[in-house]
């Protein structure tokens, strides 16, 4: 029997990509992963650790020793750092200001990608990130690429952040979205680009039910 589909969602911060991914997954009774959050999560540690971060070498010793571990909770992924629940943690700003940094070492990405293909090898599962479609699994059987404009992508993060009783000025979160996505679009290992096979969907203008229903359609064409 062939094994289940591996579906992969990359693109920028805001794009909509873990609630279309956690739906997509639902549907489709698949694993969900945010490798994001395991970027997230290596950040964390290395915060912990007070390294330099200047210092690769020893961001990369750390990375080899640190235990990632996802857990699928209901709607919720349950992030671990060597057994300690760093789920809420891992969303403060502190670690969105610093993830590009630790994200753009290459020996952290080595550890990382390993652990996403044990992961996803085995098919049944949606995830989303950056370079999914590009570098984990270049052979994903469905590969998506969501994008929103900027202006969008800022006003969805401000509506987040307002539900969880934080406070931001849009024109600060826009900018904040616009420094993460150069970093990583121009970073010099696996940056963030569209795979040539991958469909894109611009979600300015739909509901994140609607994305959801466009990918699933996608992946349900004979
Ligand atoms: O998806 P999220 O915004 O939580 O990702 C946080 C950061 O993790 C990104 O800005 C990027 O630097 C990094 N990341 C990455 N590759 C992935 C997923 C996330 O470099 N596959």
């Amino acid at each position: 029997m062939r094994r289940k589909p591996i579906v992969a969602i990359d693109g920028p911060a805001g794009a909509g990509k873990s609630t279309i991914a956690k739906i997509v997954a639902r549907e489709l009774g698949f694993l969900y992963i945010d490798t994001g959050a395991m970027y997230r999560a290596m950040t964390w540690k290395m915060l912990k650790c007070k390294v330099n971060f200047k210092d690769e070498n020893k961001i990369i010793q750390i990375a080899n020793k640190t235990n990632i571990e996802l857990k699928q909770l209901k709607d919720k992924l349950k992030v671990s750092v060597d057994g300690t629940d760093v789920t809420k943690k891992i969303r403060t700003e502190i670690i969105t200001k610093n993830v590009n940094t630790i994200a753009a070492i290459q020996g952290v990405r080595k550890v990382l990608r390993s652990k996403q293909h044990k992961i996803g090898q085995k098919g049944g599962i949606v995830m989303e990130g950056r370079d999914i479609g590009t570098t984990v699994f270049p052979s994903a059987e469905k590969k998506f690429y969501l994008d929103a404009k900027p202006k969008e992508r800022a006003l969805r993060r401000w509506k987040e952040l307002k539900a969880e009783g934080k406070r931001g000025s849009l024109e600060n979160i826009a900018a904040a979205i616009r420094k993460r996505d150069y970093r990583d679009r121009n970073r010099r290992v696996s940056p963030l680009i569209k795979a040539k096979d991958a469909i894109v969907i611009d979600s300015t203008a739909l509901t994140l039910h609607q994305v959801a229903q466009k990918i699933l359609n996608e992946i349900n064409k004979p």
